[in-house]
């Protein structure tokens, strides 16, 4: 088929990329001709594991081009997947839908063949059913130009291979035609036995945000156990091994840390809450707020844990900071919990060096004023904490002997709960993690248990506040504030 991909950016690019190799004529088009001209030279402009592997081949082939004129996608495509951005509205939760609507309302005009226009960025309820309507406003005479959806729920660093072997596919379709067509973009998928669910607009709009609440709520939820745990010396790492085995729950999105960033889970989860809020649901407004407040208040958590460690005070305190991608293996840095945490340390006075494999440009792009370096080393030299905020797989693989010899102070504090803290403990270092039962330096638990709110954590408060527990005060998650203080996740920076 004649596929065109409008937008080629982290979903985008991939997107084409697998289309054509399964055999599809595609044609990417995006409005930022740098990345456009990196793309159609056969370069992947970000890090996403074996893109350029199935890219470059593509590109070369001639199955699949780059370009930015939409008269040319117009004219090309069969069918059109748009994927461009759908970031956080500045000053709000709700979902900026405004590139979408902006490449349905340039491209509708320019189709010159009966066509189908496949939504698959993430809207909110709702928009599909509006843009249908615009379409058949600007669709060219004489020309039949549909609308469906059909949510992605790829994850970077593993995109493609979730593109090639998704989970299941949703689309959301109005006619017989519009299924027919999706059916064969995907046969190749369908063939090997991917789930293929064919429903309403509105039900697969909701299937992707929904997803994307749950994982969520998931995260969020091991995070306030292991709150728990810190308190009760109770091990969160034993307890998510074990509950992930329950065949109910799963084992994915269960790791206790810093909690959950990047360009999609926050984001969804607030847009999905605003949402709620414009059609009335209030106790879905309520819930979401809580997961998302108890996800920022992991940040001031970490944070205040960081600051006890270096004894209360972050002045004159070097600090190493390692990782700074929203998760490993990408370099996309959009609310990474992990940059935000070293923005907010320097910003309380500390000499913060941040060390990341693959997402230093990214993040020098956003806060230029940090001190990024390229080698693990040189960020821990004469450093009175170390934080782990990225598990990047390299991370566990230092040596805490070595390392303790470059620092000033050996205190780690890993925030991901995946490093082999024995080993470092034996080494001689002060530890810290979220919820583990090892000995670990707790100070902040010797006046006030979990640095917050009644003894409890924001996270911890704002859960017990929706269930009613009596004797909790203050507020009912943490994120305003967080907010107000600039250090996201709102999108303020
Ligand atoms: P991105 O910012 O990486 O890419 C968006 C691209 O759209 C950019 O290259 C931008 O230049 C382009 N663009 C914006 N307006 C345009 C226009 N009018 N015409 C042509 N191009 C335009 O964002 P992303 O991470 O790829 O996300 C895209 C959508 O996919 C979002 O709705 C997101 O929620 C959803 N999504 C993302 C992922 C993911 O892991 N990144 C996964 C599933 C769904």
């Amino acid at each position: 088929m004649r596929i065109t991909v409008i937008g080629t950016g982290y979903l985008g690019a991939v997107h084409a990329a697998c289309m054509a190799s399964i055999g599809h004529e595609v044609l990417g088009v995006d409005s930022d001709a740098d990345k456009i001209a990196e793309l159609a030279a056969g370069r992947v402009p970000f890090f996403e594991p074996g893109l350029a592997d199935i890219l470059g081949p593509s590109v070369r082939s001639g199955q699949l081009r780059f370009g930015v004129s939409y008269p040319e996608a117009g004219h090309f495509g069969e069918i059109h997947f748009i994927c461009v951005g759908t970031p956080q509205l500045a000053g709000s939760y709700a979902a900026d839908v405004s590139a979408v609507d902006a490449a349905v309302e340039r491209l509708v005009p320019e189709c010159t063949r009966d066509c189908l226009i496949v939504g698959k960025s993430t809207v909110p309820v709702g928009t599909a059913a509006r843009l249908a309507d615009v379409i058949e406003d600007l669709a060219p005479e004489g020309c039949s130009v549909e609308l469906a959806w059909n949510p992605e729920f790829l994850r970077e660093s593993t995109a493609v291979r979730d593109t090639l072997h998704p989970d299941r596919l949703v689309v959301g379709v109005a006619s017989d035609r519009a299924d027919a067509m999706l059916r064969m973009a995907y046969a190749p998928m369908i063939s090997t036995g991917t789930p293929y669910i064919a429903t309403d607009l509105s039900t697969a709009e909701m299937v992707k945000v929904s997803a994307n609440a749950f994982l969520a709520t998931k995260v969020s939820f091991i995070n306030v156990i292991a709150d728990i745990c810190d308190v009760a010396d109770a091990d969160v790492v034993t307890l998510a091994e074990a509950l992930g085995l329950d065949s109910r729950i799963g084992s994915q999105a269960l790791a206790a840390g810093l909690g959950f960033g990047g360009g999609c889970l926050a984001k969804d989860v607030r847009a999905l809450e605003a949402r709620a809020a414009e059609l009335g649901a209030a106790d879905a407004v309520a819930f979401l707020g809580t997961i998302d407040g108890t996800n920022a208040g992991r940040r001031r958590r970490a944070i205040d844990i960081a600051r006890m460690l270096v004894g209360g005070s972050f002045r004159d305190q070097n600090v190493a900071v390692l990782g700074v991608a929203f998760k490993p293996d990408t370099d996309d840095v959009r609310d990474s919990p992990a940059l935000a945490v070293a923005r907010a340390i320097d910003s309380q006075g500390a000499s913060v060096r941040v060390h990341d494999p693959r997402a230093i440009d990214n993040a020098r792009a956003r806060l230029p004023h940090l001190n990024y370096v390229t080698d693990v080393e040189k960020a821990c030299e004469g450093a009175d904490l170390v934080l782990h905020l990225t598990e990047w797989g390299e991370y566990s693989e230092l040596d805490p002997v070595a390392l303790r010899a470059v620092v000033r102070n050996p205190r780690i504090f890993d925030a991901r709960n995946v490093l082999p803290l024995d080993q470092w403990l034996a080494a001689g270092w002060t530890t810290r993690a979220f919820g583990r039962r090892f000995p670990q330096a707790k100070p902040d638990e010797v006046s006030n248990p979990v640095g917050a709110v009644g003894g409890l954590s924001p996270g911890v408060a704002g859960i017990a506040g929706v269930a009613g527990v009596a004797g909790v005060a203050g507020p009912t998650h943490a994120r305003r504030s967080w907010c107000e203080e600039g250090g996201g996740p709102c999108g303020c920076w």
